[in-house]
């Protein structure tokens, strides 16, 4: 199988493939504590693995991973406050996307997706995309292409159904809970320990958000919701459902 990580090419070979038009997927992560049973780095590891497996299926190339992201929102991923989480600025966020955009545009890349794995990520990956086509028009590029996707906007009813029984506590509260922890047992088994998993109630928070953030609005574990009930049989059937409905979607956005 032909390797897929842009940095273990030698440059001959990269500048080969780009100009048979592959196309680059660039995971977009976050160092950010996700709770006492796991590593802090599912968002990084979790959108790479399933980017490396869609580039094998569709012939792309994967970009090193964006390791860090936009400040944890509490709502979202447990706040900033957290010991560990070391988060950028959304100008640095976006300046990174733009630049590195820019940069694989130079090389004759014309089509890259964006996967996002940190949810607080997705606003400023847009305005990066934005600021690099604008930018690349000004230079007289206009067949730059992007496609910015967040992966478990893939995951389907059926799949939801078969994992939580109809116990879904919604994807705003899965900070740390089933969905990452599953992944992580299926595709890094040695960065999770689930003895140390804190069963709770799914976080409940008011209807806005509150600066200073109030610390006690979050749960002591970090995450949002238990994840108890992850198996690496789910993550699994949770890798498969993405890696198949990117790689689908990919086959044809781009035509
Ligand atoms: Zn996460
Ligand atoms: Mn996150």
């Amino acid at each position: 199988m032909k390797r897929v990580r842009i940095a273990e090419l030698a440059w001959p070979v990269y500048a080969q493939r780009v100009e048979a038009g592959a196309p680059v997927l660039i995971p977009v992560g976050a160092l950010e504590q996700h709770g006492p049973h796991m590593s802090m780095n599912p968002d990084v590891l979790l959108p790479t693995a399933i980017a490396e497996r869609v580039a094998e299926r569709i012939g792309g190339l994967v970009a090193p991973a964006i390791a860090y992201g936009y400040k944890s929102q509490q709502k979202s991923g447990g706040g900033n406050h957290m010991p560990g989480t070391t988060s950028l600025d959304g100008l640095t966020v976006t300046s990174i996307i733009r630049d590195v955009l820019k940069e694989l545009a130079r090389h004759g890349v014309r089509k890259a997706v964006l996967v996002n794995g940190h949810y607080e990520n997705s606003a400023f990956i847009t305005e990066g995309v934005d600021l690099a086509l604008r930018e690349l028009r000004w230079d007289g590029i206009h067949d730059f292409r992007c496609i910015i996707l967040s992966y478990w906007d893939f995951i389907g009813q059926q799949t939801i159904d078969e994992i939580y029984q109809g116990d879904f506590p919604g994807w705003a509260v899965e900070h740390g809970g089933v969905l990452e922890t599953a992944l992580m047992l299926h595709l890094h088994p040695d960065l999770v320990d689930m003895s140390l998993v804190q069963d709770h109630r799914p976080a409940e928070f008011p209807p806005y958000d509150f600066f200073p953030i109030k610390p006690e609005w979050t749960p002591p574990s970090g995450c949002l919701s238990s994840a108890k009930r992850a198996t690496a049989a789910h993550g699994q059937l949770i890798l498969d459902v993405c890696v198949q409905g990117i790689s689908a979607a990919l086959a044809t956005a781009f035509d």
